[in-house]
């Protein structure tokens, strides 16, 4: 039996984040992740630039050794219509590799890493938690993704009014001759969204690396929309020859018209389990990492760590619906008829200053969100 001051279901993001914060405090963590690290996840790998700056991760350091892709400008539309290029003077994003990255995070955030070990048991024994029979822990964190058990152990499962994306992702090494034939600029990947506005597809480039993938909300048809994108991105010239390897599936929650269920006794849900990615973009990186930081601060203001009560531990829900708002209800778009919101977006999709500041600025990178400053919480 090896006890813990909190146990961190997942090593993704989420989890990483909220055990550096935790060890960096001198308090005993562990992380149990059914993988063994390095693994993938299917993921486009898009990391703003607010994420390095809050995890204190120099972007030139962490590029010597990894693929790290500066993204200078996006070049989008609709699939099947018309595109325009957006251009930057600096860098305004990053790519990376989930296989890369996460495990970079994971291995440098100083907690014990059970890896390879699912969790399958979680019980309440007084003041702590017994892990999968053999881990003490007086806080468990649930950080293990969409399919969190944590989660749906505490019965936070989506319910039907939620927002999921369900996404489709190929990354592979591209040959010397794909790579010389295809459009797609590595400094500007490109976006485009689906006619029913329902998802977006992309196609990025990070050094030898290309991803492509679309991901749609609460809509079927998935692997329809993939193929006539592939399709597409063809007749563009962006994509050459065959993609090699099989799309991989997943899916995740948006945070957007649920107000999560972010605490129960002895528990917090951070990242992807408690459905935190933003509703616009799909960028579920930054609100996993400041999730997971909010969670680690709020368990480092508490006088203990045995089983805080839920009243104890609700000032980290205060900080997610401060720092990320409430959830968003049914917007005024909502309610127009589609075909007026499509031939709406369609022409705004044209519009240059209108892709720059709303498109890209505000929903992608969101731009005026300062970075997370957990010495000013
Ligand atoms: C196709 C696609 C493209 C995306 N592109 C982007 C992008 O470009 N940029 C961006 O910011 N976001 C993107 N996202 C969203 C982003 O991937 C997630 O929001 C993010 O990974 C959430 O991090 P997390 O740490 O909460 O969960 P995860 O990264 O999913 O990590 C969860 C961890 O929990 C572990 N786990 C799961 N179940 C168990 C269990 N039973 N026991 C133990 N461990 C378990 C898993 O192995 C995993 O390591 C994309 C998502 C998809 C599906």
């Amino acid at each position: 039996m090896t006890s813990y001051d909190v146990a961190i279901v997942g090593g993704g993001p989420a989890g990483s984040s909220c055990a550096w914060r935790l060890r960096q405090a001198g308090h005993s963590v562990a992380i149990i992740d059914r993988k063994e690290f390095p693994r993938d996840k299917t993921c486009a790998g898009w990391v703003t630039p607010t994420v390095w700056r809050t995890l204190k991760v120099d972007p030139d350091e962490y590029g010597r050794e990894r693929t790290l892709q500066p993204i200078r400008g996006f070049r989008t539309g609709i699939i099947g219509g018309p595109d325009l290029q957006t251009d930057y003077e600096s860098t305004v994003s990053y790519g990376i590799r989930r296989c890369e990255f996460d495990d970079y995070l994971l291995r440098r955030c100083d907690a014990d890493l059970l890896l390879g070990q699912p969790l399958r048991t979680m019980t309440r024994h007084g003041d702590h938690w017994l892990l999968n029979g053999t881990i003490k822990a007086g806080v468990l964190v649930g950080a293990g993704g969409h399919f969190c058990p944590v989660a749906r152990e505490l019965g936070a499962r989506r319910t039907e009014t939620s927002s999921v994306v369900t996404a489709q992702e190929v990354e592979f090494a591209a040959d010397d001759r794909q790579l010389e034939e295809c459009g797609v600029k590595a400094t500007v990947p490109e976006l485009y969204f689906c006619g029913d506005l329902a998802g977006y597809g992309w196609c990025f480039r990070k050094g030898r690396y290309l991803n492509v993938g679309l991901g749609r909300v609460n809509a079927g048809k998935l692997s329809q929309a993939v193929t006539e994108f592939v399709d597409d991105l063809r007749r563009r010239g962006t994509l050459a020859g065959n993609v090699p390897e099989r799309f991989h599936g997943h899916a995740y929650q948006l945070y957007e018209r649920v107000v999560p269920r972010l605490v129960d006794d002895g528990v917090m849900l951070v990242g992807d389990a408690a459905g935190m990615a933003y509703a616009q973009s799909g960028e579920g990186i930054r609100p996993a990492v400041e999730s997971g930081l909010l969670a680690a601060q709020t368990l480092l203001e508490l006088e203990h760590l045995q089983m805080p009560a839920a009243t104890e531990l609700m000032h980290y829900a205060d900080r997610i619906t401060e720092r990320f708002g409430q959830p968003r209800e049914r917007s005024a778009t909502d309610w127009l008829p589609h075909a007026l919101l499509q031939a709406t977006a369609r022409r705004l999709l044209r519009n240059r200053t209108f892709v720059r500041r709303v498109v890209i600025d505000d929903w992608f990178l969101h731009a005026s969100q300062p970075a997370l400053d957990l010495t000013s919480l």
